[in-house]
């Protein structure tokens, strides 16, 4: 088992040098040290105890629940705090117009932001990948569907989704193989919903889940208790950390809040080292053959905007000057309802069931395509706060709570926002 080295004064050297610990650093660790390479991997946060986040939460106030709080359960490295809810820290300093609509929930800690992920394990849909050509907006991808397909296997394999084996509940349906687990089970709600929706075409199908309904790779089976976000108690959900974990068995060296904030590259502009700070702020530099920066699509950018260089002036990889621009996220919105019918949310995963009718069509050349979640995660809370701002009590409240808890649905719209290049800087 090939290791990284350190020097007295904690400088390090390895053949592999990944920076961040998420899902895309600790997928690269473990299949690289399972090749025979030394690793290392440089982690900002901290690292976690999942009872004790289970824990945290258990324990947070009404308001962190009731507004989402996904962070505050995960202790914060001191030098490297992951955008903050409650209270507000503005870490991303978004400015424009709605900037303050675009709040981050990425957490900086040893597994990445996969810890309080939904687990939705999607594909592109095909034409996703030639919206010029097809639909005349957009660009198309240098790549196709048909390229990347064995490598959606391949990371299905890796994550361990459990998907829909019937081809009528696939969103896409071009497959070469099938999902490594057959779906997590619809409950009453995915099945009520999908009786009443889909004579109208909007296709109610089973999200690919990043979760395990057998046994699979030390993960459990999910148990369906729907706490998924923030946290799956029991490890069911699938999280970067674990193929940290794995990648630390093969023999990987991951560091806990080692923040990378410096590149040096050399006359060949081939990057040589990376430069961190550890807890007590002392610098320290690793050396590498290769490295890989896995920080995620705000920090990568960043890091690489930061190191500029004299043979770098606007950034390190930036010849094309498109690093940090063109940053999509799914932008959406919700829309919530009380149903005749009790509809029972909060059985099984916290995303279980999509519409996918919508996902592709002729409409594309004109407007957005959509996905349509049917949110599974637990009425109750919602229902509770507005039964208290009816200002109920006693019989009427508990009765008004429980009534909305079991009639109320959310739907969780995502659009596609197309790339806009914009000046990083405009005067
Ligand atoms: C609430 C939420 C729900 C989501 N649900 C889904 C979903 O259902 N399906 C889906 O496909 N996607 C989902 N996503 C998106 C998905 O989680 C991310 O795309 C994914 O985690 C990115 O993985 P990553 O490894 O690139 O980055 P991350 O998991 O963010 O990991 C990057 C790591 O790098 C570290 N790092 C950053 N800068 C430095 C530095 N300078 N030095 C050292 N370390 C550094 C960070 O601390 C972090 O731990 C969700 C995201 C959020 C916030
Ligand atoms: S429902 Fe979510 S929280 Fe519960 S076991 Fe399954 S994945 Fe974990």
């Amino acid at each position: 088992m090939k290791k990284p080295t350190f020097t007295a004064q904690g400088d390090a050297s390895a053949d592999i040098v990944i920076v961040g610990s998420g899902v895309v650093g600790g997928l690269m660790a473990n299949e690289l040290v399972s090749q025979g390479y030394s690793v290392l991997v440089l982690e900002a946060g901290l690292r976690i105890d999942r009872a004790q986040a289970v824990e945290n939460w258990r324990n947070m106030p009404f308001a962190n629940r009731a507004g989402s709080d996904f962070q505050g359960l995960y202790p914060q490295s001191k030098f490297a705090p992951a955008p903050l809810y409650f209270p507000p820290n503005n870490y991303v300093n978004v400015t424009g117009p709605n900037a303050s609509s675009f709040q981050q929930g990425y957490l900086r800690t040893v597994g990445g932001t996969t810890w309080h992920w939904a687990a939705s394990c999607w594909r592109h849909h095909p034409s996703d990948f030639v919206m010029q050509s097809k639909y005349g907006v957009g660009r198309d991808w240098p790549i196709s569907y048909d390229e990347l397909e064995p490598w959606y296997c391949r990371a299905e394999n890796e994550i361990g989704v459990a998907g829909p084996n019937d081809p009528h509940m696939q969103s896409p349906v071009e497959r070469s193989q099938p999902y490594p687990m057959d779906m997590v089970p619809f409950a009453h709600g995915d099945n009520y919903f999908a009786s009443v929706v889909n004579p109208h075409g909007y296709n109610l199908v089973p999200i690919p889940q990043g979760r395990s309904t057998r046994p699979w790779e030390g993960r459990p089976t999910c148990c369906g208790n729907n706490n998924c976000q923030p946290i799956c108690p029991i490890g069911a959900m699938y999280n970067g950390i674990h193929h940290i974990e794995r990648a630390e068995r093969n023999g990987a060296v991951v560091l806990a809040e080692a923040v990378v904030y410096k590149i040096d590259t050399d006359g060949n502009n081939r990057i040589t080292a990376v430069h961190w700070k550890d807890a007590s702020g002392a610098s320290h530099k690793a050396s590498g053959k290769a490295f890989a920066l896995a920080c995620n699509g705000i920090e990568t950018p960043r890091l690489l905007l930061l190191s500029a260089n004299g043979g770098n002036p606007n950034g390190i990889a930036n010849g094309s000057d498109m690093v940090g621009r063109n940053m999509m996220d799914h932008s959406g919105f919700h829309c919530s309802f009380l149903t005749e019918e009790p509809v029972w949310l909060g059985r099984g995963p916290a995303q279980s069931s999509c519409m996918v009718g919508y996902r592709d069509g002729e409409f594309r050349r004109d407007y957005s395509a959509n996905k349509m979640i049917l949110n599974n995660i637990s009425r109750v809370v919602a229902a509770t706060q507005q039964a208290l701002k009816k200002g109920l009590v006693g019989k009427a409240l508990d009765e008004e709570i429980r009534y909305r808890s079991v009639h109320s649905v959310d739907i969780s719209i995502s659009l596609e926002p197309l790339p806009i290049r914009k000046p990083l800087n405009p005067k």
